[in-house]
């Protein structure tokens, strides 16, 4: 365990440099040494500390994950106990543990109506391949065959596999690696604030995005189509609320052409939006449900597919025709993450975190909006319970992006860091995201708001 009041040495710096493969890392830079070589080494409440004894307001909980805060006990005990009496035993076969049956059952007592079963994963992404062969598998059941392509949305994140990259609707998962592969598509983001019609009113545009959506699965032809997947709300595509009737509509398209479809609620579930999931908080009747992220708040990996009552009857009667069913991981369920999970959802309940996220949530964005709405330079101030982000542009009245050579989001996300402050500055575009933890309390919130007025500030005074 490193000591984090201990002098900085190099030495772990260039044995990060020389042999660990950072995810979302340019990679040419890092080896040189020209990006930040950030050690954490611990972390309390909604604050993270590095190796140089820095502490930060951690406003992105990791990455959209850490719900409960760091430094849970309750967690930590009930992942030591679980190692010490079992630490492992798969769930091939019928095979169970006892973290992972008491799990499935709290999830779907927590879960919208008319679901049914939990399929534990250990990622949001391998969560969104089981989804995929689901759906296949269903319509292979029911002798659709051809009843295959999964449309998803630009904008969109379901993860960065193979199958789940090509769902993923940003250009920087596609381009590097040949895809998106078939059979995804992918229709319009339902992103209001950057609508062409500036006229247009939210119900209107919502109206559009389902037309859209008809009039790509007339194209391709319905009985080619099998499911659509989205976030509730679109997350690192740019933290965007769903414009005004959105959901109904899309779902009122879905079902006149017999189209499953999956919620990928991995940062929204369990409190984020301040509903217990975002399906419940917009009113969507999905048929599997992503979770991931605030399952465990990240204390161990753990994803899950909830299957709904109606998908669950069809794959019953799969197995009756083919035998048991060709998916599953060696960590499937796995206990020690289960274990995390059980304490983490207790935690949630003890602690009041879904109200706490819409109450400071609601907070927070007011605060937000009161301290840097008014400028030129931001857009839009827009988030639900404690999601949020600013659009930064160069001039709020006709919604143009700085260019992409000012790196204006990385800079005031730079500037907030200088501040003490995590937020993320999102892919596309420049725009600031915030999910912090769910415990965070109004005075924290201010700390964030402030923070952020000044990096705004000093960031465009140095333009
Ligand atoms: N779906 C959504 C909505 C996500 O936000 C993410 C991760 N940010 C994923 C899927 C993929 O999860 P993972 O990184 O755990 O594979």
């Amino acid at each position: 365990m490193l000591d984090p009041t201990e002098p900085a040495t190099n030495e772990l710096g260039a044995w990060d440099r020389d042999h660990l493969f950072h995810p979302s890392t340019h990679m040419a830079q890092h080896a040189r040494g020209e990006t930040p070589n950030r050690v954490i080494v611990g972390a309390e409440g909604v604050y993270i500390v590095d190796r140089e004894g820095r502490r930060s307001l951690d406003a992105f909980a990791g990455l959209y994950c850490v719900n409960v805060g760091y430094g849970r006990k309750s967690i930590a005990e009930a992942i030591a106990r679980q190692a010490a009496t079992l630490p492992y035993y798969h769930a091939y076969a019928g095979h169970g543990t006892e973290p992972s049956i008491r799990l499935a059952k709290m999830i779907v007592e927590r879960a919208p109506a008319g679901m049914s079963r939990v399929f534990f994963g250990l990622s949001g992404s391998d969560a969104n391949e089981t989804n995929l062969k689901l759906v296949w598998y269903f319509n292979n059941v029911l002798g659709r065959p051809e009843k295959k392509k999964i449309i998803s949305r630009w904008r969109g994140y379901h993860g960065s596999g193979v199958m789940t990259g090509s769902l993923t609707g940003l250009a920087a998962f596609h381009n590097q690696f040949d895809l998106p592969k078939a059979p995804i598509l992918h229709t319009e983001a339902p992103y209001y604030y950057r609508r062409a019609d500036r006229n247009m009113g939210e119900e209107a545009f919502s109206q559009h995005c389902a037309d859209r959506l008809e009039a790509l699965i007339q194209a391709e032809g319905p009985q080619t189509i099998a499911a659509f997947i989205g976030e509730p709300m679109l997350g690192t595509g740019g933290i965007v609320p769903p414009p005004a009737g959105y959901w109904p509509k899309i779902q009122a398209v879905l079902k006149r052409h017999d189209i499953l479809l999956i919620a990928d609620e991995v940062i929204t579930a369990f409190g984020r939006l301040g509903s217990m999931f975002g399906a419940g908080h917009y009113g969507i009747e999905a048929d599997l449900i992503t979770v991931a992220k605030g399952l465990t708040s990240a204390y161990a990996p753990l994803s899950g597919v909830i299957v709904s009552e109606k998908i669950w009857r069809v794959l019953e009667q799969g197995s009756d025709e083919y035998g048991p069913i060709g998916h599953g991981w060696t960590y499937s369920s796995h206990p020690l993450c289960a274990a995390a999970g059980v304490a983490n959802l207790e935690l949630v309940d003890e602690l009041d975190l879904v109200a706490n996220a819409r109450t400071v949530g609601a907070y927070f964005k007011g605060a937000l909006s009161d301290a840097v709405g008014g400028q030129r330079c931001v857009g839009e101030v827009r988030g639900e319970g404690l999601l949020a982000a600013i659009e930064l542009v160069r001039d709020k009245d006709d919604r143009v992006f700085f260019d992409a050579s000012e790196k204006v989001g990385p800079r005031v996300a730079a500037a907030l860091l200088a501040h003490g402050v995590i937020a993320r500055a999102m892919p596309q575009g420049d725009i600031l995201g915030f999910a912090p933890p769910l415990c965070l309390t109004r005075q924290e919130a201010d700390t964030v708001v402030d923070a952020t007025r000044k990096a705004i500030a000093q960031v465009m005074a140095e333009r």
